[in-house]
């Protein structure tokens, strides 16, 4: 396995790759691996020749007063994962290295930022989309694989491989979680035992979303009171949103159809969480794309 820091480096060897006809997976990451992303790059495996992970804590994702400088790092943890998940390549460039003296540009689109995080990240998505188009660039990849638990994000991407064009093919893998059902995620780290134990509220409150639909609930503002009440009785938790909205354009729905996505951020204590799920006709599963 070998680790790459600089952007020429990186696109020399993933030309030569092409060029001598092997196809390219990408799974970017911000490090702090875990299970959910060792899932995502087994996935990758699976579907191509070359395994590509970036690792990289995108400065212009976070917005002002968010956890950057916190932001937890493993790096020799993450090497030693990835080099037994079977990893190829693993891209690890520095903040300067992306984002060169004079940077100036930005991916930005129109509508799907204007829902669920987008409201309280403001810029979040337009940067997030910025850094993946940078590393598609600089990999370029033919299938890259992200996670169903950043719903949005990947709804995001998707949207901006189809209207630049761009020639790859993106997987969507559904949400790995701890035995207890708490979604995998580098940001529990922050939990102490009692916030621990109020973040299943969220994996609770799902539970109950999906029992109220299955038993034949159409009506948003009934499932969303449930859950909101459901995560309110924990303690130490804040919600930012409950929503039940369309899958694709992630407008909100006034009845629930075949498909809705319903979709939560909680803060608990300072830790901010998210988990989303699909409640759909004869499905209670996870995996929605
Ligand atoms: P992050 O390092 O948090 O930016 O996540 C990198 C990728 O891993 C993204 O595509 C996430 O959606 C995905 N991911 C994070 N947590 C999970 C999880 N619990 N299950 C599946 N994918 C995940």
């Amino acid at each position: 396995m070998e680790v790459v820091e600089t952007v020429q480096e990186m696109q020399q060897i993933c030309e030569a790759i092409r060029l001598a006809g092997e196809t390219i997976a990408l799974v970017p990451t911000m490090g702090f691996l875990h299970q959910g992303h060792l899932e995502l790059m087994r996935v990758g495996r699976r579907h191509a020749d070359k395994l590509i992970i970036s690792i990289f804590v995108n400065p212009s994702q976070f917005g002002p007063g968010e956890d950057l400088d916190q932001y937890p790092r493993d790096r020799e943890g993450d090497l030693e994962k990835a080099r037994k998940v079977g990893v190829d390549l693993v891209f690890m460039p520095s903040a300067p290295e992306m984002y060169q003296e004079g940077y100036q540009t930005r991916v930005q689109l129109e509508k799907l930022p204007r829902h669920l995080c987008g409201l309280s990240r403001p810029g979040h998505f337009d940067g997030v989309a910025t850094v993946v188009a940078k590393l598609f660039n600089i990999t370029r990849p033919h299938i890259a694989v992200f996670g169903q638990k950043d719903y949005q994000q990947l709804t995001v991407i998707s949207r901006m491989v189809m209207d630049l064009n761009m020639d790859i093919r993106i997987i969507g893998v559904p949400t790995i979680r701890e035995p207890d059902g708490l979604a995998m995620s580098s940001r529990n780290s922050y939990l102490n035992p009692g916030e621990r134990k109020s973040a299943l509220s969220l994996k609770k409150s799902m539970d109950l979303a999906l029992e109220l639909f299955r038993e034949g609930e159409r009506r948003p503002g009934v499932i969303i009171d449930a859950v909101r009440s459901l995560i309110s009785g924990h303690p130490f938790t804040e919600i930012d949103y409950v929503a039940l909205c369309d899958p694709v354009t992630l407008d909100s729905v006034e009845v629930l159809g075949e498909r809705n996505l319903l979709a939560m951020a909680v803060r608990v204590g300072k830790t901010r969480l998210i988990d989303n799920c699909l409640l759909q006709n004869g499905s209670d599963r996870d995996d929605h794309i």
